[in-house]
């Protein structure tokens, strides 16, 4: 656990979320501001600030939470429409919460490029 972070809180229970999974790696739960009728965060529990900073000992770790986000999606029913898993990184990727999270977004048709 990092001090001060956002992330971390949450996965330790100290900021409360809408959990819609969690397991001994990983939490889920819902954006505080949906960009889609089904916008969820998949975070580590594991504090890593962003993908710049995953280290070769992470891969399964980050294997598993894109795992997570495709079972959510599936068991929302979205599996065969489709769905959309993004990792923002820094300044240009639009991150603003420095410890990584997926987001997964679906219930609409997203446009392609992002803006
Ligand atoms: P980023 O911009 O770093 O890729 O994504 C951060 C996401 O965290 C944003 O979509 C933002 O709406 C969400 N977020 C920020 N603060 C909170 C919070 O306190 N609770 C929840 N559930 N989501 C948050
Ligand atoms: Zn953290």
């Amino acid at each position: 656990m990092s001090d001060n972070c956002l992330f971390c809180k949450i996965a330790a229970g100290d900021i409360p979320a809408k959990i819609v999974f969690e397991d001994d790696r990983a939490i889920a739960f819902e954006d505080i501001s949906p960009q889609a009728p089904l916008h969820v965060l998949v975070v580590p529990r594991k504090h890593i600030a962003t993908l710049n900073d995953l280290q070769p000992e992470d891969t399964e770790l980050a294997g598993h939470l894109v795992q997570v986000a495709a079972k959510i999606a599936a068991d929302r029913g979205h599996d065969n429409s489709g769905y959309r898993t993004v990792f923002n990184c820094n300044a240009d990727g639009g991150q603003t919460v420095f410890h990584i999270h997926l987001h997964l977004l679906a219930g609409r048709s997203l446009t392609w490029p992002p803006g």
